[in-house]
């Protein structure tokens, strides 16, 4: 997933810190669905809370031949549904709890794009810019042999993450299949094309949030020509959905990264420019020298621009109580997972602005993992044409059940998307009844 440019998360950037509100939001978006399909306590109990977090302490030997001892974890959420599905970040702020959040969402987030899959999430605390190449294959391959007993292609399936990227994936791919003497890709997904990844991965997020974008205009009698946006983050998710969205006639009035936040109301920015320059520069730093943009003296103010759409693709815990008063925009699409906290999204709420919520939003990305698996297991390779016309097949789907349930319950398309996605755990469990 950071295979966009300007990826990697830097240290300090909050996001770590955050991990235990981001867990508590998670909780509570949870509970406002629960209520309204009034599930039992014993169901509540059995879908709610993580079950199986593992945390590793890892022996990794560096490049000057000291050792370092890395903690890692794996958590699986949910498997009523199908093996675990989530990826692994490597970033200095990792928690165990911002694992467990991540993976709770993914849970949900299969569950309402209707794929086969349960959730899991890792993370490993390392700061990704500060190793080389073979120090991040050493604690790749590590992670990978720690927790073989605990990973397998129709056990629990990693992708990646922030901080990690198709590479990674690679020697993940390599390090189980040496370890099982079987030649097994489906192990993880979001792999190098060369090694069997599927074609339309890499904007898969991206694409996803644009149809639901496309959605909801059409569902509103609106037309995206001619109106604005302004995006935090231009990575993966943010510099595909600035693209995509441009295409679509949208002005891109502002984009930020963590180098800082670049706007221009009256010209707009050509999004196509802004990417050549962050993946010269690694970031967006230096671009308002480059194009025709002012560089905001507080990022943060990227999410206060007046826009029609505002596409937060960044970090967690962007939109709290302090700044969600201030958000102009006509409807929020979460490309980042939780970067609306419980507050902000109550204020947002109160004040009619939709969102289009993150297991919705950017469920996109682990539909085309699916469809990765799904190839892999065959061991036959659609083309691009076709993966991308499931992905929209599934997408379109997706959202237009979530916006019925809203419309029919009078409720956010957050929770509607809860709704929709516990629903459909609950059912499986029932299905499956309690082993032994
Ligand atoms: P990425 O690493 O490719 O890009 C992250 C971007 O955010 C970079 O441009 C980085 O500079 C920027 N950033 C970091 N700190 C920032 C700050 N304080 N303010 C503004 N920008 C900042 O990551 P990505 O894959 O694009 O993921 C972004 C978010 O989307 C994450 O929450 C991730 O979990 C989520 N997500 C990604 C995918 C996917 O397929 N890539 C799928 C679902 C969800």
């Amino acid at each position: 997933m950071s295979s966009g440019p300007g990826s990697g998360f830097e240290a300090g950037d909050g996001s770590g810190g955050a991990s235990h509100a981001a867990y508590h939001s998670a909780e509570r978006q949870f509970d406002d669905a629960a209520r309204i399909l009034n599930i039992g306590d014993n169901q509540v109990a059995i879908v709610k809370r993580p079950r199986r977090s593992v945390i590793v302490n890892m022996p990794v030997r560096m490049d000057d031949g000291s050792i370092r001892i890395f903690t890692g974890f794996r958590v699986l959420h949910n498997k009523a549904r199908g093996p675990g599905k989530g990826g692994v970040r490597f970033h200095p702020d990792v928690t165990l709890e911002e694992v467990q959040a991540l993976a709770f969402w993914m849970t949900f987030k299969c569950a309402v794009v209707g794929i086969p899959m349960g959730g899991a999430k890792g993370g490993v605390i390392c700061d990704p810019a500060s190793l080389s190449e073979r120090e991040m294959e050493n604690i790749t391959r590590r992670y990978v042999a720690e927790l073989f007993e605990v990973l397998g292609p129709e056990v629990d399936i990693p992708a990646p993450d922030v901080g990690t990227n198709a590479r990674v994936m690679g020697w993940m791919m390599d390090s189980y299949s040496m370890r099982s003497h079987r030649h097994l890709p489906s192990v993880v997904t979001g792999k190098a094309l060369e090694l069997e990844g599927s074609a339309g991965r890499e904007g898969a997020t991206g694409i996803g949030l644009t149809i639901c974008v496309r959605r909801w205009a059409m569902h509103g009698g609106r037309s995206l020509r001619g109106m604005t946006a302004a995006i935090q983050g231009f990575g993966n998710v943010g510099s595909w959905s600035a693209r995509l969205l441009h295409g679509d006639g949208v002005k891109i009035v502002g984009i930020s990264d963590v180098s800082g936040a670049y706007v221009n109301a009256t010209e707009g920015i050509d999004p196509e420019a802004a990417l050549a320059h962050a993946q010269k520069h690694r970031t967006l730093s230096g671009f308002e020298r480059a194009a025709p943009v002012t560089k905001l003296k507080k990022p943060l103010e990227i999410l206060e621009q007046d826009v029609d759409i505002l596409v937060p693709a960044a970090l967690e815990n962007q939109i709290t109580a302090d700044n969600a008063e201030r958000v102009r925009a006509r409807v929020i699409a979460e490309g980042a997972n939780g970067p609306t906290d419980y507050e902000g999204d109550k204020i947002l709420r109160e004040r009619g602005i939709p969102v289009i919520p993150d297991i919705l939003c950017n469920a996109g990305g682990v539909t085309v993992s699916y469809l990765e698996w799904v190839q892999n297991r065959m061991g036959y390779y659609w083309t691009e044409q076709r993966v991308l016309e499931d992905l929209q097949q599934i997408m379109i789907r997706a959202y237009d059940a979530v916006h019925q349930t809203a419309v029919e319950r009078k409720i956010s398309l957050r929770t509607a998307a809860f709704v929709v996605g516990i629903r459909a755990v609950v059912a499986a469990s029932e299905q499956r009844g309690l082993y032994a």
